[in-house]
């Protein structure tokens, strides 16, 4: 894979910062929006996406506690689509379940465990990659391949939060 146009570090020093981070990104998302999330169980990454249903507009009640399904669709003020690579085996079985058709289209996209199936990833998308640094710390790296994942990449971690 080609280097990254953009990339940063942040580091998370509990649940509730990296929830803030996660609503930071939600409230940027815009259709089309592709951001993947790569990370060991339990680094964090359904946590992160709670935090960004919630700052694209999802009602709590609607984020589902993990059930089998592969993609979860929200309702928020842009729909979200959430996946979950975990126990696909490969990409024609992601083909299979009509994931793709939704890159690029009405909604963001956020997908756990990209690393899985990187070819799910369009040309330009948001990479985070999180890792279990201690008890409560996490670091995100943040990679953005693209002029609107850098533009959203760039938004998302200004001074202002
Ligand atoms: P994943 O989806 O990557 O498997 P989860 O989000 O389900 O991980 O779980 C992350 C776990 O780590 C949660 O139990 C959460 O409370 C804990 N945790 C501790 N510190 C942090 C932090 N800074 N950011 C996110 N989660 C954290
Ligand atoms: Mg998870």
């Amino acid at each position: 894979m080609s280097a990254p146009t953009s990339s940063r570090t942040v580091l998370s020093g509990s649940p509730e910062e990296t929830h803030r981070l996660g609503v930071k990104l939600g409230q940027l998302l815009q259709p089309g929006d592709f951001v993947g999330l790569v990370g060991d169980l339990g680094a964090g990454k359904t946590h992160l996406v709670r935090g960004v249903a919630e700052g694209a507009g999802v009602a709590r009640s609607e984020v589902a506690s993990p059930t089998f399904a592969i993609v979860y669709p929200y309702r928020g003020r842009v729909p979200l689509y959430h996946a979950d690579l975990y126990r696909l085996a490969d990409y024609d079985e992601l083909y299979a379940t009509g994931f793709l058709d939704l890159i690029g289209g009405d909604g963001a996209v956020l997908v756990e465990w990209l690393d899985r199936i990187p070819q799910a990833a369009p040309r330009e998308y948001l990479r985070i990659t999180l890792r279990d640094t201690g008890e409560e710390s996490r670091e995100l790296v943040a990679e953005a391949w693209g002029s609107r994942p850098v533009a959203l990449l760039t938004a998302w971690l200004s001074a202002d939060r």
